[in-house]
């Protein structure tokens, strides 16, 4: 496909760690990091990659002469017609123009462990809820290695995502794919300056969408009475939550 690598940088997304997706697929990993504490991306050629980058790694990792990258093991790979071959002790890389992190899907994510740890294997039972697959990364044995598909994602339909505070508090949550977070005043900035809409709710409210969240987490379905806040300051925002049946009025305030 010709956008392979060559995404225009306005549909590109920058994420809160190095590097950049495609919008939906930026959604997604930075859920998935708020609700597994992953470190995410260290380097920004871990998530998107332009065709030159690909083609950087490619040179870097494989020879036009044949080489055995372990005693008794070749692997080649053509490229415009000419074979290549993986150099010995390098990791295996796509043929430019034929990566997923081409097409801004796919992530390297750092630090998750290998195969059968238990730090891999609690974060796949979540990623998987995600949308996110190892499956292509288990052909070339890469742990790092996942996928975002859409269509898999449990919570893409749950993305209105809204920043929240306890009235007269000062700690601050983010309700996001259907799942509410904890956050740092740093992340509370950065979502603000990213135009996530910010409410200041009353401890009843927050109380009911918590309560929501953990039983979507189980599995089930619920809903929750519609809930209104008075508007404190002119103009009010207003924010839907259809997996919660809540429609939520709260006082809007200008970003910082
Ligand atoms: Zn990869």
């Amino acid at each position: 496909m010709t956008t392979n690598g060559k995404i225009p940088s306005s549909e590109l997304v920058k994420l809160s760690t190095p590097g950049y997706l495609t919008a939906d697929a930026a959604k997604s990993f930075e859920r998935l990091l708020l609700r597994t504490g992953t470190t995410g991306t260290e380097n920004a050629n871990e998530a998107y990659r332009s065709y030159e980058e690909q083609a950087r790694i490619f040179q870097q990792n494989y020879t036009r002469t044949y080489t055995q990258y372990e005693p008794g093991h070749t692997d080649r790979r053509v490229w415009n017609g000419v074979s290549w071959y993986r150099k010995k002790g390098y990791a295996s890389a796509a043929v430019p123009g034929t990566s997923f992190h081409g097409f801004g899907i796919a992530v390297d994510f750092q630090n998750l462990g290998g195969y059968g740890t238990s730090t891999w294997n609690a974060f796949a039972a979540i990623a998987i809820q995600h949308g996110w697959t190892n499956v292509e990364g288990k052909t070339v044995n890469e742990p790092w290695h996942w996928l975002y598909n859409k269509t898999e994602d449990n919570f893409i339909s749950k993305d209105n995502d809204m920043l929240v505070t306890v009235k007269g508090r000062t700690s601050f949550k983010l309700i996001s794919g259907g799942l509410i977070h904890a956050i740092s005043e740093a992340d509370k900035t950065r979502l603000v300056a990213a135009g996530i809409p910010y409410a200041a709710l009353d401890i009843v409210t927050i109380t009911a969408i918590e309560a929501a969240t953990a039983k979507l987490l189980e599995g089930g379905t619920i809903t929750v009475p519609p809930i209104t806040i008075p508007p404190i300051v002119v103009p009010p925002v207003t924010v839907k939550f259809p997996q919660f049946d809540i429609a939520v009025t709260g006082t809007a305030k200008p970003h910082a």
